[in-house]
């Protein structure tokens, strides 16, 4: 990974800075601001068609070369006409002079008392600053019209030459992850290539002496490796390069040997497993001979246990996010923390979840002190308001209620009991998973 020269933080001056810095009793917002704090952008650009941009990040400002429209021009199929000839609380007949289609221009003069035929798109004539829609006309005759009184003002139905971008002005950020609207938006101003960002590349790997892979025989005590299929489909969403590791034996050689091979091959190393108590040991010696990392036991549920730094082997360094091992905490740990933290690596704009608040469809038990994310379904109530509802059991082991949900429910740090009505903060999948 190579970073932007000259910023090197270190994270024990971020969390000494803290007062309040626990490591065993660290808030979600705690550890959220140290990984901001933390994170550096990684560097890398390339040029692509914008076609193949989508889902990019913009890594440069791009300036309109051009205005948007380039003319004047109507928005409307009706009859361009001199906004000077319409009366207060009278009707208006004018006289149709010629028609100019769309892509056309017209040379000719418009008088007072005159119109003309004109479709969408089409150049305004240089006289006439407003377009009555054809079905606001009457026809009196084959060049006549009438126009009833009050259905139209001045500068009615014209777009102006620049409304939408005016030249030289910044038509998408550096930072942007380009969305089929900003390929249009790029192809609107004649720009076939830009410049963006390379793909960040996550080395992933699962630890523990209980994993079997795909197409390995289940001993009794085994399960299958599930966490490294939702993480492959969490970062391919987010566009990053996935390089997957397999299982990694619980034991500190294959640990070392793995750790370094990720770390000289990817940008982030995001392992799940074993840095609970009771596996954290080994684990901690081993990052602190590779770099700097943080054990954390985080106010949360579930996902609780978390290790984050970045570690270094053969002059090549990758940050590390240690998540859990359940499969949910899994999940959630990538939702809050690994996301926001891939995504000021990737040098994208760091766009806040989508989080609404909406109305509990019942009483659900919760302890203050601690932040929860249960998973729930969100669906239009009797009432017409979008309420949310618990998926069955909320184990932290059961991918199913992950599976079966359409929402992540966040009961924060300081909230109690909620009371069915009470507003809830959730956060929809939809385009997110
Ligand atoms: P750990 O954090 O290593 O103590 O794991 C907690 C629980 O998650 C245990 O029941 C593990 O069997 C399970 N687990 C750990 N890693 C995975 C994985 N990659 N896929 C599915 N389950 C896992
Ligand atoms: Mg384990």
């Amino acid at each position: 990974m190579n970073t932007v020269p000259g910023v090197a933080n270190k994270l024990q001056d971020i969390t000494a800075s803290m007062s309040d810095y626990n490591p065993n009793a660290l808030t979600v917002q705690q550890a959220q601001d140290i990984m901001r704090a933390y994170i550096q952008p990684v560097c890398g650009i390339e040029k692509l068609t914008i076609r193949q941009a989508l889902g990019r990040v913009l890594a440069t400002d791009i300036t309109s070369p051009i205005n948007v429209p380039a003319h004047n021009n109507s928005a409307m199929d009706g009859y361009a006409l001199r906004g000077e000839d319409l009366a207060d609380g009278q009707e208006l007949k004018l006289k149709v002079t010629a028609t100019v289609l769309a892509g056309a221009e017209f040379t000719g003069t418009v008088g007072r008392g005159e119109c003309v035929r004109i479709m969408t798109g089409a150049l305004m004539p240089a006289a006439c600053d407003t377009v009555v829609p054809q079905e606001f006309t009457t026809k009196i005759s084959d060049d006549k019209i009438r126009i009833s009184a009050g259905s139209l003002r001045a500068g009615d139905n014209r777009r102006l030459k620049g409304e939408d971008l005016a030249m030289g002005t910044i038509a998408l950020h550096k930072g942007k992850i380009l969305t089929p609207a900003d390929l249009g938006l790029l192809a609107s101003l004649g720009i076939p290539e830009v410049s963006v960002q390379r793909r960040l590349r996550v080395a992933i790997f699962s630890t523990g002496d209980e994993l079997r892979s795909l197409g390995e025989t289940l001993e009794s005590g085994c399960v299958y490796d599930s966490n490294r299929y939702t993480l492959y489909g969490m970062l391919m969403r987010m566009g990053c390069e996935v390089l997957d590791m397999g299982v990694v034996q619980d034991n500190p050689d294959a640990l070392e040997a793995a750790m370094r091979s990720a770390c000289e091959n990817a940008d982030a190393i995001i392992t799940s497993g074993g840095v609970s108590v009771g596996d954290a040991d080994h684990t901690r010696q081993l990052m602190d001979k590779l770099g700097e990392v943080a054990f954390w036991s985080i106010a949360m549920r579930p996902g609780r246990p978390m290790a984050f730094g970045k570690i270094a082997s053969a002059g090549k360094s990758a940050y590390l996010f240690g998540l859990p091992g359940n499969p949910v905490a899994v999940m959630v740990s990538f939702y809050f923390f690994a996301r926001q933290a891939l995504q000021q690596m990737s040098g994208a704009e760091i766009t806040p979840l989508p989080i609404f608040s909406v109305k509990s469809n019942a009483d659900i038990r919760k302890r203050p002190g601690r932040t929860e994310y249960q998973r729930g379904i969100l669906s239009v109530r009797a009432d017409g308001e979008l309420g949310v509802s618990i998926t069955g059991s909320q184990g932290s082991g059961i991918l199913r209620s992950m599976s079966e949900a359409n929402c992540m429910i966040i009961l924060h740090d300081d909230q109690g009991n909620i009371a069915a009505g009470e507003k809830l903060s959730v956060l929809p999948f939809a385009g997110l998973i």
